[in-house]
C-alpha cells in the first residue's frame, strides 16, 4: 500500500532517533509484533512489563509508516458521535467504550512519563465548534450524553466563543483534558522503554510470509532476509497494511491532508492552544505543536487512488491555510511541511481486534479510526492483557464480529 506521500515534520523533530539492527539470525520468542508503528511501540510498552521474550520487527525504520503523517490529537471524541454510536451498539456498550477511551487517554500519559524519550504529551481542552446552524441540536445532544458519563466539558454559546476566540461560531462543546503529544517520539520513546527492558527491536525486517506450524502450536514467520521467527502468538500491527495481511471487511479508507507551518512568534489570540475541530464533513482541524508551528489537517476526499490523492495536495495546502485564517486572520503562517496519506476507519465507527480462524495465534489491531492512538493504546492493552492472562474481559468489544449488543 502506497501510505503518503509529501514531507514530514515529525521525524525532523528528532533527527538522532535511536536505531535498531536488522534481523540476522533465527529467533524463538513468546510473542512477536510485526510493525514497529505506534501500535507495536505500544504493544511492546505493556509485553515490556511481563515475563515474555518479545521480539518487534519493522520493514523499514521505526515510526515513518502513518505514525510519522499523523496530527496527534489524543481525544476521546472522534467522527461518528457517540449518540450515533450508541444507536448501533446500545447505550451500555458505549458507555464501556467511553470508560476505555478516557482511561487510555491517562495510559498514554503515564506511558509519555515513564518513557525517558521526551515525547511532548501536553493535555489541551478541545473546542468542537457548530459549522452550520442546524447542527447545533446534534451537539447539544452529545455534550449532554458525555456529562452523563462524567466527562468535564461546557457548552459555549456564541457569546462565549467571541469572548474567547477570534472567530464567530453559533455554539460549541468545549472538553477538558484531552491532549496532544509527538507520535513519532512517543512511538521510540515506548520502544526504548520496551528494549531497555529486554524487549528485542529489529528495523529493515520485512515479514514476507508465515505459517501456522500445527505440531508446536507456534506461529513460523518468514523475513525477507531469509531468518525465520518462531512465537507462540503474533500480534500484527502492520497499520492500514494490516490489510494485505488480513482483509477485514469492515475497514473504510479516505485520503487526507495536512499542512505543518513555519513556527509563530505570537500564539496569544489562540485561546489556551486548544485542539480546534468542528461538525462539517469534511472537517478541517487544527492544533499547535512544541515549536509553536500550527498542524492543520482535513479536507478528506473519498479516493482511495494515490495518483488521485497526490495530485490534490497542493490544492488542498492552499485550502487548508485559508480555511486556518478564517479563524486566525492575525496569524501569519506559511506551509514549511505537506503531506497526504490514506486514513482508516471502521464502517461501524470502533476499532478492531481481528482474531481470525485462518490465522491461529495471533492478533490482528486495527486501530482504525480519527483517534486511531487513543484506539490503539486501548486494543494494545486489551490483547496483552488476553495474551498474559489468558482472558480479557473487555476484548470482545472489539472483535471483528463484536455483537451489537443494546
Ligand atoms: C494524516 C493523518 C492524521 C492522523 N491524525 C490522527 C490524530 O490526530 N489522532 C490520532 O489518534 N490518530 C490520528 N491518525 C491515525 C494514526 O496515525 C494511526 O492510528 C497510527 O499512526 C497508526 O499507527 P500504526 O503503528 O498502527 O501504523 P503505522 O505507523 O503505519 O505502523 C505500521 C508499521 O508496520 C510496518 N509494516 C507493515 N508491514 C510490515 C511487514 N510485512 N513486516 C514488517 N513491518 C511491516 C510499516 O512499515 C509501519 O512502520 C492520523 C493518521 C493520518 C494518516
Amino acid at each position: 500500500m502506497n501510505l503518503k506521500s509529501g514531507t514530514y515534520y515529525w521525524p525532523t523533530t528528532f533527527p538522532d532517533a535511536p536505531s535498531y539492527p536488522s534481523l540476522d539470525e533465527d529467533v524463538n520468542c513468546d510473542v512477536v509484533i510485526v510493525g514497529g508503528g505506534s501500535s507495536g511501540a505500544q504493544c511492546a510498552y505493556y509485553l515490556a512489563d511481563t515475563q515474555l521474550d518479545v521480539a518487534v520487527i519493522e520493514k523499514h525504520k521505526i515510526g515513518h509508516g502513518s505514525t510519522s503523517s499523523n496530527t496527534a490529537f489524543i481525544q476521546y471524541s472522534g467522527e461518528k458521535l457517540f449518540t450515533d454510536l450508541i444507536n448501533t451498539f446500545g447505550q451500555p456498550y458505549i458507555g464501556k467504550h467511553l470508560e476505555l477511551c478516557r482511561q487510555a487517554i491517562n495510559d498514554i500519559e503515564e506511558a509519555s512519563k515513564l518513557a525517558e524519550i521526551d515525547c511532548e504529551f501536553l493535555r489541551r481542552d478541545s473546542l468542537y465548534f457548530a459549522s452550520y446552524h442546524e447542527d447545533i441540536k446534534r451537539l447539544k445532544e452529545e455534550y449532554a450524553l458525555l456529562k452523563k458519563h462524567d466527562f468535564e466539558l461546557e457548552f459555549l454559546t456564541a457569546a462565549d466563543i467571541e469572548s474567547r476566540y477570534p472567530f464567530r461560531k453559533d455554539a460549541a462543546i468545549y472538553s477538558y483534558n484531552d491532549a496532544e503529544i509527538n507520535p513519532f517520539k512517543y512511538t521510540h520513546g515506548l520502544l526504548d522503554y520496551a528494549a531497555k527492558k529486554g524487549v528485542s527491536v529489529f528495523e529493515n525486517t520485512e515479514m514476507n510470509g508465515h505459517f501456522y506450524d500445527k505440531e508446536r502450536d507456534r506461529v513460523t514467520i518468514r523475513t525477507k532476509l531469509g531468518k525465520v521467527i518462531h512465537a507462540k502468538r503474533v500480534i500484527y500491527c502492520a497499520g492500514y497494511e494490516g490489510i494485505d495481511i488480513k482483509k477485514e471487511k469492515k475497514a473504510s479508507f479516505v485520503s487526507t491532508y495536512t499542512v505543518t507551518t513555519n513556527p509563530v512568534e505570537d500564539l496569544s489570540a489562540w485561546y489556551k492552544r486548544n485542539l480546534i475541530w468542528e461538525t462539517a464533513r469534511p472537517y478541517v482541524y487544527m492544533r499547535t505543536t512544541a515549536d509553536n508551528r500550527i498542524i492543520i489537517g482535513g479536507l478528506d476526499e473519498d479516493t482511495i487512488y494515490a495518483e488521485d490523492r497526490d495530485s490534490k495536495l497542493m490544492n488542498k495546502k492552499d485550502k487548508l491555510i485559508n480555511e486556518f485564517n478564517k479563524l486566525f486572520p492575525d496569524i501569519h503562517v506559511k506551509p514549511d511541511y505537506y503531506l497526504t496519506a490514506f486514513y482508516g476507519g471502521t464502517i461501524d465507527g470502533l476499532p478492531i481486534i481481528g482474531i481470525y480462524d485462518d490465522h491461529p495465534n495471533s492478533y490482528f489491531l486495527f486501530g482504525f479510526g480519527d483517534n486511531g492512538t487513543v484506539y490503539s493504546q486501548i486494543l494494545s492493552k486489551l490483547v496483552v492483557e488476553e495474551i498474559v492472562t489468558g482472558k480479557s474481559e473487555d476484548l470482545p468489544y472489539y472483535l471483528q464480529d463484536r455483537p451489537l449488543l443494546k
